[in-house]
C-alpha cells in the first residue's frame, strides 16, 4: 500500500503540491485527473523520487521513502513522451535498469525478452526503438517499467500521443498488465473518460489540492463540489 501523508512540493511561491493526502490499496488502479497545471505530474516524480516533497511524507507498505532516490523505492515509471535510448536496442533498452541493478547479462537479457513477451512484442528485440510504431515504442517503456518486477507502476499520461484506435487498444493493454501482474497502479490522465474507464478509483485535483477521491461511478452520483461536477461534467 502506498500512503501521502500532507505531500506539498513548493516551487517557490507556488504550491504545485498542497496537502496532499491519499491512501492507496495494493494491487489497486488510481487515476490522478485534473486540468493542466494541478500538481498531476509533480505527484507522480515525488512518487517515483526524482522530486523532493517540502513537506509530507511518502510510505510504501508501511515504510518511509521520502528521503529515498527512485532506484531504491522498486516503482517502475512511463513518462508521457517516449524515453527510450535511441541508441540502444529494444532489448537493451528494456534491460536497461537490470543492468543499473547489477544483474548479470545473460539474466538480464532473459529477463528483459519475458517482459517483452508480456506486452505483446516478442521477436522485436533486436530491432531499434525508430523502427517501431508509437504505440509499440509506449510498449517497449512499459516493459523497461515492469521489467524488474516493482511492486508499483506509475504512468504519466502514457497514451496521450497515440491516435484515438491505438490509445483505445493500449487501454486494454494497460488493464489486462495490471491484472495479470496484480501491480499498483498510479496512472497520471486529463482526460476523464480515460481516467473513469481504467480506474478503480480516481483522485481530482485542482490547483494542487485534491478535490475528490471515490470510485469512478460516486463521481457521477455524488460529485463532493462544484468544480468536481463540472470537470467530470465536460466529459464528451
Ligand atoms: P499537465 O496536465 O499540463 O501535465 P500537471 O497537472 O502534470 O499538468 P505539474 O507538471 O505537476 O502539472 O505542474 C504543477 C505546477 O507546478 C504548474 O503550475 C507548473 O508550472 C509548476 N511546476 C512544475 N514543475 C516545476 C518546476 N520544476 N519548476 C517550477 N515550477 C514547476
Ligand atoms: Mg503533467
Amino acid at each position: 500500500a502506498i500512503s501521502l501523508r500532507g505531500l506539498e512540493k513548493r516551487f517557490g511561491s507556488l504550491a504545485a503540491v498542497d496537502d496532499v493526502s491519499i491512501d492507496i490499496e495494493s494491487g489497486e488502479f488510481l487515476a490522478l485527473l485534473g486540468p493542466s497545471g494541478s500538481g498531476k505530474s509533480t505527484i507522480l516524480m515525488s512518487l517515483a523520487g526524482f522530486e523532493r516533497p517540502t513537506k509530507g511524507q511518502i510510505l510504501i507498505d508501511g515504510v518511509d521513502c521520502t528521503p529515498l532516490p527512485p532506484h531504491k523505492r522498486n516503482i517502475g515509471m512511463v513518462f508521457q513522451h517516449y524515453t527510450l535510448f535511441p541508441h540502444l536496442s529494444v532489448v537493451e533498452n528494456v534491460a536497461f535498469p537490470l543492468k543499473m541493478r547489477k544483474v548479470a547479462k545473460s539474466e538480464r537479457i532473459r529477463r528483459a525478452e519475458a517482459a517483452l513477451k508480456t506486452v505483446r512484442l516478442e521477436g522485436y528485440g533486436q530491432r531499434a526503438p525508430k523502427q517501431l510504431s508509437g504505440g509499440q515504442q509506449q510498449r517497449v517503456a512499459l516493459a523497461r517499467a515492469i521489467v524488474y518486477n516493482p511492486r508499483v507502476l506509475l504512468m504519466d499520461e502514457p497514451l496521450s500521443a497515440l491516435d484515438k484506435n491505438l490509445r483505445e487498444e493500449m487501454q486494454l493493454e494497460i488493464k489486462r498488465l495490471h491484472s495479470e501482474l496484480g501491480i499498483t497502479v498510479v496512472f497520471v490522465t486529463h482526460d476523464q473518460g480515460e481516467a473513469l474507464t481504467m480506474a478503480d478509483r480516481v483522485a481530482i485535483l485542482k490547483e494542487g489540492r485534491l478535490q475528490q477521491i471515490s470510485p469512478a461511478r460516486e463521481l457521477y452520483e455524488r460529485p463532493a463540489n462544484l468544480f468536481a461536477a463540472s470537470f467530470i461534467g465536460e466529459m464528451n
